[in-house]
């Protein structure tokens, strides 16, 4: 590395201070001193709890700055990005909260199950409150029981990225992640950092959901659904975002919310950010271009082809169906709009 290693000074410079950071979390998970953190009440970005081995004892670092997707903005994904072929699919076995076709926890449980990696990281929520959490999982059982999707966000959505790797030493780890994971993951993989080796080598797979927005959580479920619409996180069964954020209740009530009453819950970073399919991952998943029960899979590179021609092998996925990537296209297209006034 030469002289001109870049620092969490920096990052807080073009990315903190910007209204840049999508909260990814990648530099919090990397930080070899653990001194980046989000603390709470400003969740826009992460702060430096005042230590860094580069400002403070001349070793050279820098590892945050080298994980973080938002560094290179013009360099983000647009539309559909490469791929080798896009199925509608669903899992064969019951996944009773999955989001859309239960595909992607199909192919983790398959890949669990089969020895193929140790552990998926990937962000689960409390069921009482809704509050999302990073979290190292091993178990297709667990894996089954987290299916669905998070819209709203906490924590730092990589941070045990490093539990993953650091403290618990697994060498073969699948992440799953909407596209600014996807890219921080890419990132990591794509650089000659050391300090990014370690992650580098353990990422086997990367599946990235479709992704138009996510919602600080405070902002979300405490004021918008808590305080405004009188709806307890606990009495929600599920949500779903489709051009709105529709809420269905345990008693059967349904209420959806246009998202333009949500523009102050969406978090600053994702105004910014182009990408709507994660064109960084081995396979992207989301709910847009296959029919209801279906996931739609757009499977990238070889990595992505064996995981999902293994878990059909084995019996744990179905693929077949159109997919209407015109629909795709138009939504990603909407998306790739997006910039920094
Ligand atoms: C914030 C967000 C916005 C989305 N917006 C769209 C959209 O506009 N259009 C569209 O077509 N699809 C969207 N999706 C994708 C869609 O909701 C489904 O995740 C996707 O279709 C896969 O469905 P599935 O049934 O195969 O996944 P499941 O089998 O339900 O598995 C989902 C997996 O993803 C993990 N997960 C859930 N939320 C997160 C998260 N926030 N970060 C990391 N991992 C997570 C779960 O732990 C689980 O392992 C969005 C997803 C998210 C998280
Ligand atoms: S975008 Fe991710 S890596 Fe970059 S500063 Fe924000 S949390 Fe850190
Ligand atoms: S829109 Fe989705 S992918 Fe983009 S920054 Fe926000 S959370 Fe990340």
């Amino acid at each position: 590395m030469g002289m001109e290693t870049k620092t969490f000074k920096n990052l807080e410079a073009e990315v903190w201070a910007t209204d840049l950071c999508s909260g990814c979390g990648a530099c919090v998970a990397v930080c070899p001193a653990d001194a980046l953190r989000f603390v709470p009440g400003k969740t826009d970005a992460p702060v430096n709890i005042g230590y860094c081995k580069s400002e403070n004892d001349g070793v050279p670092c820098g590892a945050c700055y080298a994980a973080c997707p938002r560094v290179d903005l013009a360099g983000q994904g647009r539309m559909l990005g490469a791929y080798r072929e896009i199925v509608a699919a669903r899992s064969a076995f019951p996944v009773e909260n999955k989001q859309s076709g239960g595909a992607v926890t199909a192919i983790l449980a398959n890949a669990l199950d089969e020895g193929l990696i140790d552990a998926v990281v990937t962000v689960t929520r409390d069921p009482w409150t809704l509050k999302p959490s990073s979290a190292v999982i091993t178990s297709s059982d667990a894996l089954i029981h987290h299916a669905g999707s998070r819209y709203s966000w906490w924590v730092p959505l990589l941070a045990s990225l490093k539990e993953a790797v650091v403290t618990r030493k697994y060498r073969r780890i699948a992440v799953v992640g909407v596209p600014c994971v996807a890219r921080a993951t890419q990132a990591i993989r794509a650089s000659d950092h050391d300090l990014l080796r370690p992650y580098a080598k353990a990422i086997r797979l990367v599946i990235g959901l479709f992704c138009t927005e996510t919602f600080d959580y405070a902002k979300l479920v405490e004021e918008k659904l808590q305080s405004e619409k009188k709806i307890e996180p606990w009495e929600i069964q599920r949500l779903d975002v489709k051009g709105k954020l529709d809420v269905y209740l345990q008693d059967g009530r349904h209420i959806p919310i246009p998202l333009a009453d949500l523009e102050e819950c969406v978090r600053p970073g994702c105004r910014v950010c182009t990408d709507l399919t994660a064109v960084d991952a081995d396979i992207s998943a989301g709910a847009i271009g296959s029919p209801d029960g279906y996931t739609t899979l757009v499977i990238r590179n070889d990595i992505g082809r064996g995981f999902v021609d293994r878990a059909v092998w084995k019996g744990k996925l179905a693929t077949g169906g159109n997919v209407d990537i015109a629909a795709i296209e138009r939504l990603a297209a909407k998306k790739a709009e997006r910039r920094k006034e």
